[in-house]
């Protein structure tokens, strides 16, 4: 459909951001003009009042900017064939590098200034909604080297870092594969359309997708293996000269987070195989298989009995499932639903997919593009949780401190979807829905959780393999692959001997130690949930301690005043809990 077709309730209003093209010009205008002033700021940050003043100015320049920014990004987003969007978006693009050049001397300043200095503007109360982020400097600054040992680090970085690009030009260049034959057509096998294939109904579809797919990769896999060692002999490289333990140790201190939180992730999924196999195993059965192999674990085990709601009945629902929430939370859906922070319908040109996105000084927004699947309603709970954890931290937060990190940014909205799938295991009678809500837990659990975690596990391996001078090869790096997938998935289903090579495949593993962040936000999420349902009193701390705090501590510490210490076990317990309940029920429906 065109986006003048769709009813105009389904829009949402930007106006909250900016309301026209004048006060676009006039804020493009102020931000332009004020980059020569911040720029004038330069070599003066040792003054006190100079900083202060430089500090100040920054926030309010990028504030304002952000408007201009996200307005005109999700202005293209309604309608990329809309000319004059397409022009406000390239515009706020190069303001943007402008911007970004003319405040690079800012952080290289602070931390060039000794530690007394900072510690000086820390204890300053004037420099109050700075202080995190002058700590922060004061943190990092152990790290940083001498000006020669930093230029030599930088003049290196381009010749030791081209192993991400390697894997890509193979990953999504060189590397051809086999095309699958389905009813009796020959269907293109790519990275992409593999997910697909792999969840495949037809049995022979998929088992083919999982070779044909391998073998591609197995046909250069000496050449991945070499490439991947170099990646990690480089996180190690840089590791130690920066004086790190590790790169583990590395990768988890920009966040703040102690390593002992990842070795918990670990220790928890291996003390809880048990209720992973169980799944593995039910599924074996569900599916009526004598053999289960690896490439049987996407397909569905449940029949799809979809949800088809319309959108203001799946917006009730997400509601009523988030009354644990309050009514203070509950009355901003409403809010978010009615007045135009929603863009709700797909129409010709949008962009695909869901987000939440917000400007420190409007209203979150969010995009959706709703059908009426269970899928969708996961998606409005999901994307609400985003819109809802900024809207409090922007209320409750300076704008230097408003912005959540990475490490928590999926918490708000996973602890929605969580109490949106236990209100419906709670209100939903149809038997083949409840089957197949459970069946989209127990996977959700799977592929995020534990799979994450296995991921997590494997470079942990690989990194400490190379600092104890073993070698990283095609057989070292395999078989340690393979025996953590049969570690994690158990006996009921067959290990095949071609996943030993699934490490070669993954992407994020040429950006160390991230993946483990969708395990411990899906964790925390789960905890989360469960203790909301459990005491109605601990909301208020949710909401006090987690939705308003922005980024104003490490994102770990925020966690623990919240309650969720992700270096204990009890938020593991909660979340697997959640897991077994899921399986006790799908097995009692299915006796
Ligand atoms: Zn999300």
């Amino acid at each position: 459909m065109k986006r003048n077709d769709i009813d105009k309730k389904y829009h949402w209003d930007l106006g909250a951001m900016v309301d026209g093209n004048e006060t676009f010009e006039s804020i493009f205008d102020y931000v332009s003009d004020k980059l020569t002033t911040i720029e004038g700021y330069k070599g003066k940050l040792g003054e006190r009042k100079a900083a202060l003043e430089c500090l100040k100015l920054v926030d309010e320049v990028s504030e304002r900017f952000e408007l201009i920014y996200i307005y005109s990004h999700m202005f293209k987003d309604e309608d990329a064939s809309n000319g004059t969007a397409m022009g406000m978006s390239i515009r706020t693009d190069s303001l943007a590098g402008k911007f970004g050049a003319a405040t690079a001397f800012l952080n290289s300043e602070l931390s060039a200034l000794d530690a007394a200095a900072l510690d000086g503007y820390i204890a300053d109360p004037e420099f109050k909604d700075f202080d995190f982020m002058l700590k922060e400097i004061v943190r990092q600054k152990a790290h940083i080297l001498s000006d020669k040992e930093e230029k030599l680090l930088a003049m290196s970085s381009e010749a030791l870092n081209t192993t991400y690009n390697v894997a890509h030009m193979l990953f999504d260049v060189d590397m051809k594969f086999k095309s699958v034959k389905k009813d009796g057509k020959k269907v293109n096998l790519t990275n992409e359309s593999y997910g697909e294939l792999l969840a495949d109904g037809d049995r022979a579809v998929r088992k083919s997708a999982f070779n044909n797919l391998y073998d591609g990769y197995i046909e250069h896999i000496n050449t991945l293996a070499a490439n991947y060692a170099g990646n990690v002999k480089a996180d190690n490289f840089y590791a130690k000269a920066r004086g790190y333990k590790d790169c583990l140790e590395q990768s988890l201190f920009g966040d703040g987070v102690p390593t002992s939180v990842y070795e918990n992730l670990i220790d928890a999924c291996n003390k809880n195989f048990a209720p992973l196999h169980r799944y593995i195993g039910l599924r074996k059965k569900m599916l009526g298989l004598d053999k289960q192999h690896m490439y049987d674990l996407y397909v569905p085990i449940v029949e799809n009995a979809e949800m088809k709601l319309p959108y203001e009945e799946a917006c009730d629902i997400v509601k009523k499932a988030l009354a644990p929430m309050g009514e203070e939370y509950v009355g901003l859906l409403g809010k978010a639903m009615n007045e135009g922070w929603i863009d709700v319908m797909p129409n010709d040109g949008k962009r695909g997919g869901a987000y939440s996105w917000s400007s420190y000084s409007a209203h979150p927004y969010v995009l959706l593009n709703y059908a009426p699947t269970t899928s969708d309603i996961f998606t409005l709970a999901h994307e609400l949780g985003h819109c809802m954890h900024s809207y409090y931290s922007q209320k409750f937060q300076p704008y230097s401190k408003w912005n959540y990190q990475i490490f928590v940014a999926e918490v708000a909205s996973i602890c929605n979807e969580t109490l949106l799938d236990d209100y419906l295991m709670k209100n939903v009678k149809d038997e083949n829905v409840r089957k197949y809500l459970l069946s989209l837990r127990l996977n959700r659990f799977r592929t995020t959780l534990f799979r994450q975690a296995m991921f997590a596990e494997f470079e942990y391996n690989a990194h400490k393999m190379d600092l104890e001078g073993k070698p990283l090869t095609v057989d070292s790096l395999s078989s340690m692959y393979l025996d953590l997938n049969k570690k994690y998935y158990g006996a009921d289903v067959i290990s095949d001997d071609r996943i030993a090579y699934e490490w070669a495949r993954i992407p994020h593993f040429y950006k160390a130690f991230y993946v483990y962040k969708y395990s411990t936000g899906m964790t925390a999420a789960t905890s989360i949930a469960h203790n909301i349902l459990a005491n109605p009193d601990y909301v208020n701390v949710y909401k006090d301690k987690f939705l308003k705090a922005g980024g104003h501590k490490s994102p770990y510490d925020i966690l623990c005043d919240t309650g969720v210490d992700l270096a204990t076990v009890k938020p593991y317990d909660d979340a697997f809990k959640f897991f077994n309940d899921a399986l006790d029920e799908l097995e009692k429906l299915c006796k």
